[in-house]
C-alpha cells in the first residue's frame, strides 16, 4: 500500500498503473516455504534446467518482509496453518500466492482432521495449481499466469472500481447446485 493507491483515476494513474505494473511482474520474490514433497519439484524449478532466474525471480528470500510471493508447497497441516498465516502477514504488500499442488488446494489425498482443506481457508490464493506433484513447468506456467495478472493489476480508483465490478458479477453468478438452472430453449 503506497502513494499510488491514493492517486485519483485519470491518463497519470493508467501510466502509473503500467509502469508498476511492468517493474512488479519482473521483481516478484519468492519466500521460502516448502511444506512437503510439492518443495522437491518447487526447488528444482530454481535450478539450472529450469532457471527461475530467467524471470528475474531467482532471489528466494529467507524473510518475508523481503518477499512477496508464497508458493505453498505441499499440505498444510492444521499445526502449520497459524505459522503459515504469521508469515504471510509479515510480508509487504501487495503480495500473492501460488497455491502448488493438490493437497494445498484442497487436501488432496488427505481428507483427515490433521490437513487443512485447502489453504485459501488461511491465506487468499491467486493461483491454484493442480497435479501431484506438479512439474516444474506447470509451476512455471503459473508463475507466468501470475505475472500477466500482476502487471494487469489496478491502482487507487482503478482499483476499487475493478473490486466492485467483481463483487457485482460474483454477486450475479448462479449456484452450481443441480436442478438450480434456469431452462434454456430446447431443454
Ligand atoms: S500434491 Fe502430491 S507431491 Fe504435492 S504435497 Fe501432496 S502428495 Fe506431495
Amino acid at each position: 500500500m503506497g502513494l499510488e493507491e491514493k492517486l485519483p483515476s485519470g491518463i497519470l494513474l493508467t501510466t502509473v498503473e503500467k509502469v508498476a505494473g511492468y517493474s512488479r511482474a519482473r521483481s516478484v520474490w519468492p519466500a521460502t516455504f516448502g511444506l512437503a514433497c510439492c518443495a522437491m519439484e518447487l526447488m528444482s524449478t530454481g535450478g539450472p534446467r529450469h532457471d527461475l532466474a530467467r524471470f528475474g525471480m531467482e532471489r528466494a528470500a529467507a524473510t518475508p518482509r523481503q518477499a512477496d510471493l508464497m508458493v505453498v508447497a505441499g499440505r498444510v497441516s492444521q499445526k502449520m496453518g497459524p505459522v503459515l498465516r504469521q508469515i504471510y502477514d509479515q510480508m509487504p504488500e501487495p503480495k500473492w500466492v501460488i497455491s502448488m499442488g493438490v493437497c494445498a488446494s484442497s487436501g488432496g489425498m488427505f481428507n483427515n482432521y490433521a490437513v487443512v482443506q485447502g489453504v485459501d481457508h488461511i491465506v487468499p490464493v491467486d493461483i491454484y495449481l493442480p497435479g501431484c506433484p506438479p512439474r516444474p513447468e506447470m509451476l512455471l506456467d503459473a508463475i507466468v499466469k501470475l505475472h500477466d495478472k500482476i502487471e494487469n493489476m489496478k491502482l487507487g480508483d482503478n482499483r476499487e472500481k475493478e473490486i466492485t465490478e467483481l463483487e457485482q458479477a460474483h454477486l450475479r453468478r448462479l449456484p452450481l447446485v443441480v436442478g438450480s438452472r434456469p431452462e434454456e430453449p430446447g431443454d
